[in-house]
């Protein structure tokens, strides 16, 4: 039987071929799936490779993790090296939305297919699959979250009578992770008409894109910016009535800056501050009444999505998708499985967090 195995090994190529064996005759136990996730800083990616893991595991499958501390160099050497370790499918998270190019021709040449999770891959012909939140409907989100939260719109989204002018700022991630292009012009699209009537100004005059934009995601960025534009924009005692924020970890920088310029106290209140991603320790200000909102977009259903395509691809079939025209990479029009997202205010997180079990009661509570 030792003879045997052998040759089994040696008739599908053995530990390290990758997908160009007949992986549909496999059996799960003898197939890797190579995950690629982009840092450990941030909650949402641990969750999103707990899950992938777990949900791969759960049907039988080899799991291959990595996480490259938000730097470049060390995501292109993790997938070249998932790639030669034999992942026979790919399921990457990308820091750099088009540094992976050379690692995906890679896998293309020896027929991996490649899953973008969550952010696409750009620039490649090499991209098999897209699954995703609608980004660009997390933007138009977190424009209505600003809005409800300054009082010119109501939660069902109509306009109140409120007047302004309301001084505002503008804080968007990283220029290189794809989404940040999609939520900041769904948000600015949907603030277009309050700054074009004077309702909103953006008193530092920063609205462009490379303006307000933070490098990785990085709080201590956003907490710095914020700093400096109170410095630069608001020393003539005028206030910040609101921030467009495109993720927790840059909310809660923005909040360290106002609550240190005596914002929550002396100044006045913390003014209405969105978010994404509903990490706990944005929940809990929310809770808290400091932080305003966020987006909450359930890892686990992306996680579902991710395992879904990367088991159609080893049993060669096409994965389900259910767009097939937003995503155009550059090169081509990636199909996707997209996901609806939640916004969510203090009154939402029993049902949307708890009830859903993302968190516990406890947890939400603690500290308080
Ligand atoms: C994700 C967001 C996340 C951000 C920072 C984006 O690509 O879509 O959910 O807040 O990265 O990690």
């Amino acid at each position: 039987s030792g003879a045997l195995l052998v040759l089994g090994l040696a008739a599908c190529g053995g530990e390290g071929a990758g997908a160009s064996t007949d992986t549909a005759s496999q059996k799960p136990a003898d197939l890797t799936i190579g995950v690629a996730m982009p840092t450990q800083t941030s909650e949402r990616w641990i969750a999103d490779g707990k899950a992938v893991k777990e949900k791969l595991e759960a049907k039988g499958y080899k799991v291959d993790l990595q996480y490259a501390n938000d730097d470049i160099p060390t995501q292109s050497q993790q997938v070249d090296q998932l790639i030669t370790r034999g992942a026979d499918v790919l399921v990457i998270a990308a820091i750099d939305g088009t540094a992976l190019s050379s690692q995906l021709q890679a896998a293309a040449d020896k027929k991996i297919p490649v899953i973008a999770y969550d952010r696409l891959i750009r620039g490649s012909q090499n991209v098999d699959f897209y699954v995703s939140f609608d980004n660009y409907k997390v933007g138009v989100a977190q424009a209505k979250a600003l809005l409800r939260g300054l009082g010119l719109e109501s939660a069902d989204g109509a306009k109140t009578s409120k007047a302004g002018p309301i001084n505002i700022e503008l804080f968007a991630g990283s220029l290189d992770d794809n989404n940040t292009h999609y939520f900041f012009q769904g948000a600015m699209d949907t603030l277009k008409p309050y700054l074009d009537d004077g309702t909103l100004v953006v008193k530092s005059k920063q609205t462009k894109l490379e303006q307000v934009a933070t490098l990785r995601w990085q709080q201590e960025a956003a907490q710095k910016r914020m700093e400096n534009l109170l410095t630069s924009s608001y020393n003539d005692g005028s206030k910040v009535g609101g921030v467009l924020s495109p993720y927790d970890g840059i909310s809660r920088g923005i909040i360290t800056a106002l609550q240190n310029a005596g914002y929550g106290k002396t100044a006045g209140p913390v003014p209405p501050i969105t978010g994404q991603d509903a990490e706990i320790a944005s929940v809990k200000l929310i809770n808290d009444g400091v932080q305003s909102s966020t987006i909450f977009k359930d890892t686990r259903l992306l996680a579902e999505q991710a395992v879904n395509a990367a088991e159609a691809f080893l049993q060669k079939k096409t994965p389900e998708a259910n767009d097939t025209k937003s995503y155009d990479n550059g090169v081509k029009v990636v199909p996707a499985y997209l996901l609806p997202i939640q916004t969510v205010f203090k009154p939402d997180i029993q049902k949307a967090l708890v009830d859903s079990q993302y968190y516990t009661a406890a947890e939400v509570a603690a500290g308080q």
